[in-house]
């Protein structure tokens, strides 16, 4: 049994409690519950589903504001401009249409899973997360928040209270290739997120994440770079090279061994720069 189990309807309320005493945040608990099965539920829970304030998605002048609590369908059925493709594709691959009902951004951030879907997503978005405790809230670049495999940078008393997205400064698409082992329902082997922002035609910033294939999910800053100033068409493909993926670290593990998964992410960039250029 829960030793206690608390439902704030207000974020105050939640802050206070957690300011309190020790208490595990639920928010879907698509990922909370299966990382305790055939274990008692001993924890004294914090349970965020009757925070209104915490849902959905909205736009200011700097940016869009992904409330903590938003759900994967949510997103994915949001109207929101090309910017976000890459993070509603990515949102349908999150599990099936149930755990998209309940899981939520959050969750996934925090979990802070090597394979967690969302976050190559949030990271070519230049996303910030957006912590809020009884000393006051602050903002840390996703890079920062996500230090490591289940690690991230929370304080025990902060609750994850949005993602921040900011505007690009030019037209922006972006696009989402995820492999596994089979089609739906399926932890990846590799997963690719892409924006490119364009002027006229050519590329004058691009961004570019590979999860599944490190210990957190990273960029491909010296690929990044050399998009710089290209035309968007289908020759930029073929810029992609072996030393881009250089830095990723991927394991050996049931799903895949590490040189398929870095020959996966290389063939899922290449893939997605042209999906990319076929959309121009
Ligand atoms: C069958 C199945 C399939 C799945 N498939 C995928 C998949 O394909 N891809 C994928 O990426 N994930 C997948 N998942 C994992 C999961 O659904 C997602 O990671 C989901 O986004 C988690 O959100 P949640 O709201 O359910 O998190 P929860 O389980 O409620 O919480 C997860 C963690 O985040 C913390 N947390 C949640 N919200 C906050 C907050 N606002 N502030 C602070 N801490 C918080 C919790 O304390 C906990 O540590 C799958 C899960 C299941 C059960």
């Amino acid at each position: 049994m829960h030793a206690a189990y608390l439902r704030p309807a207000s974020l105050e309320e939640a802050l206070e409690a957690l300011a309190a005493r020790p208490l595990t945040v639920l928010a879907g608990g698509t990922d909370h519950y299966p990382a305790r099965v055939g274990r008692d539920a001993v924890e004294d829970i914090l349970d965020l589903t009757a925070l209104a304030s915490l849902k959905g998605i909205s736009r200011a002048l700097a940016g869009w504001r992904i409330g903590a609590a938003t759900s994967w369908t949510d997103v994915i059925e949001a109207r929101l401009p090309p910017l976000f493709d890459a993070l509603k594709l990515a949102a349908r691959e999150v599990g099936g249409v149930q755990i998209q009902n309940a899981g939520t951004v959050a969750g996934n951030l925090c979990n802070a899973s090597p394979a967690a879907d969302g976050v190559p997503a949030l990271l070519v978005l230049d996303a910030s997360v957006e912590l809020a405790s009884r000393r006051g809230s602050r903002l840390v670049p996703l890079e920062d928040f996500i230090v490591g495999p289940r690690k991230t940078a929370r304080a025990a008393d902060e609750l994850v209270t949005a993602v921040l997205v900011p505007a690009p400064r030019h037209d922006a698409r972006s696009h989402f290739l995820k492999l596994g082992a089979r089609k739906y329902l399926v932890i990846s082997i590799a997963m690719v997120a892409i924006v490119v922002e364009t002027e006229q035609g050519t590329v004058r910033a691009a961004r570019i994440a590979v999860g599944a294939c490190s210990p957190v999910a990273r960029r491909l800053p010296s690929l990044e770079k050399a998009l710089e100033g290209r035309a968007l068409d289908d020759k930029l493909a073929e810029l992609v090279r072996p030393e881009h993926v250089a830095a990723l670290q991927p394991i050996d593990d049931v799903r895949s061994s590490a040189d398929y998964r870095r020959h996966a992410a290389t063939v899922l960039v290449r893939r997605g720069l042209q999906s990319l250029a076929g959309r121009g």
